[in-house]
């Protein structure tokens, strides 16, 4: 299997909760290796151009408000297929439908205040981590 990269916010009602050391215990025992990592509070601006594919969804206004109601850790993953194994770690988006033992299902709150966010392809892994990451920040 191939190293990879991909893209992991801890979400504002996780760092809340003072869920960021729980959250990624299970990162880090599913092999998952943190390459990057910082702590931020995005603006209004930041949140719509990360979230943009959702521009025309009816629950969008309250995504960018939830995501700029409080700090949020930005990290990089790395591992073999990291993309998809960060989504088997993180569970559905729903907490209500992820598996026992995953971060929604232990943590997430709601269907929007679901702890974490991971890149859902290796293309948009990338540009999600050129967005949040130059690339001296990243040590592998
Ligand atoms: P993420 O992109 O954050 O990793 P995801 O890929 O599982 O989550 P998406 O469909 O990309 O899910 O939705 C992005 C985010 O928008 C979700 O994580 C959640 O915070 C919010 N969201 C998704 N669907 C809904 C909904 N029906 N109502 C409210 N918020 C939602
Ligand atoms: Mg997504």
């Amino acid at each position: 299997m191939a190293i990879e990269r991909t893209f992991s916010i801890i979400k504002p009602d996780a760092t809340r909760r003072n869920l960021t050391g729980g959250i990624n215990a299970k990162i880090e025992a599913a092999g998952l290796r943190i390459v990057a990592q910082k702590r931020v509070k995005w603006g209004q601006e930041q949140a719509e151009a990360f979230y943009g594919v959702h521009r025309e969804r009816p629950f969008f206004k309250d995504l960018v408000t939830f995501m700029t109601s409080g700090p949020i850790i930005v990290q990089v993953l790395e591992g073999d297929n990291a993309v998809a194994k960060y989504r088997e770690v993180m569970g559905a988006t729903n907490p209500a439908n992820a598996a026992p033992g995953t971060i929604r299902k232990e943590f997430a709150e709601s269907i929007e205040a679901n702890s974490v966010h991971g890149s859902d392809s290796a293309d948009n892994a990338k540009i999600e981590i050129s967005q949040n990451f130059s690339a001296f920040e990243i040590v592998g």
